[in-house]
């Protein structure tokens, strides 16, 4: 029964009902920052250059998500997108196989100022950017680099280039930007920027993740309504996983996702594909499906729809965080493509 509802699913349906159209492509596994929730100082060791899938192999399956599969939405992330060479030109062939569905970065924004403009041009819709704070010692404490003044310059530029509406992603951590909250969020209003706070998740590569100490989203509430007034904007969340709050009456808004201690697995309609070519169907998933090694091996597109389809199908009803026996998927964040 299940496998003939797999062939007979044009889209990446699981067995929960859940209809996957927004893919998250990992285009490299490296990054120019070390953030202290997603990878040691020291980095990690990266994936040799020939298990990361080339362009064209990437586009090929990028062709079967969105012609054969119902991908809508693509969103490319790593490790830091702007370090892939060729990000325009994969963009722009995105487009190229369907006008209408929609492109996005996740970037920590280093570069941008310099090929904001191009990325635009090549058909990008748009970008979020990862930033914790305003002030530059904590940037430093976060990030181990010294490269606040670059983010703030990139999202600018992604402004100016008409990469609209800029999001803001921001990780509180407890005793280093925890009490920064309601001034980042000023800033982000001041400069039209739509801030989102995320509960840290237990995706670092260092296994440092601890319940007890992560910010959870009654606390990033309480700690922002001391400076504001927020109201829930009354918008269904539908499958976009963050809470959206009016702020002081609005039109601005903030974002809370609970991850962890709200979930919104239930609604998910998200599939990722790492920068070495395997199908995650979660960002906790411990399987995943090797279309590299079956693409390299000659599969046809429809054999490598159908492996897609089949991945999806066993995905898991929740990621199951707070059950005792989970266990942290063994790629870290920046290798899976956050
Ligand atoms: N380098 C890019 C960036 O930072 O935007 C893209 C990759 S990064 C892994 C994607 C997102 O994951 C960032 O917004 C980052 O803050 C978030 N992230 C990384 N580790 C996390 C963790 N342990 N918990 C929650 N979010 C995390
Ligand atoms: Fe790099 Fe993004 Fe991870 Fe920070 S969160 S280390 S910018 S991949």
């Amino acid at each position: 029964m299940a496998s003939q509802l797999i062939t007979t699913a044009a889209g990446l349906v699981d067995r929960h009902g859940r209809v996957a159209t927004d893919l998250r492509v990992s285009l490299t596994d490296r990054c120019n920052l070390r953030c202290q929730y997603c990878m040691p100082a020291e980095g990690l060791d990266w994936l040799p250059s020939e298990q990361t899938l080339t362009d064209d192999e990437l586009v090929r399956l990028l062709t079967i998500g969105i012609e054969r599969l119902g991908v809508r939405e693509v969103r490319f992330t790593g490790g830091e997108p702007l370090l892939r060479r060729g990000l325009a030109s994969i963009v722009a062939r995105t487009k190229a196989i369907d006008p209408d569905v929609r492109t996005s970065i996740t970037s920590n924004g280093l570069g941008l100022k310099h090929t904001a403009s191009s990325l635009a041009r090549a058909g990008l819709d748009r970008v979020n950017i990862s930033l914790d704070t305003i002030r530059p010692e904590t940037f430093a404490t976060i990030t181990r680099r010294d490269r606040l003044h670059d983010v703030i310059d990139g999202m600018a530029a992604a402004k100016s280039a008409g990469l609209l509406p800029v999001k803001v992603n921001a990780v509180l951590l407890r005793g280093v930007n925890d009490q920064e909250a309601a001034e980042l969020l000023r800033w982000c209003l001041d400069q039209g920027y739509q801030l989102r706070f995320i509960e840290q998740m237990p995706l670092d590569a260092q296994h440092q993740w601890s319940r007890a100490e992560m910010i959870v989203a009654d606390e990033i509430f309480e700690r922002l309504a001391k400076q504001f007034v927020l109201t829930p904007t009354g918008r269904e969340r539908g499958s976009a996983p963050a809470e959206e709050f009016l702020v002081d009456g609005g039109p601005a808004t903030v974002g809370i996702i609970a991850s962890v201690t709200r979930p919104f697995c239930g609604d998910c309609d998200r599939v990722r594909l790492t920068a070495d070519g395997q199908i995650r169907n979660c960002l906790f998933a411990r399987d995943e499906s090797d279309l590299r090694a079956a693409l390299r091996a000659g599969a046809s597109d429809e054999e490598l729809a159908e492996r897609w389809r089949a991945a999806m199908w066993v995905k898991l009803p929740g990621h199951g965080i707070d059950n005792p026996e989970f266990l942290q998927p063994q790629r870290p964040m920046s290798a899976i493509g956050g």
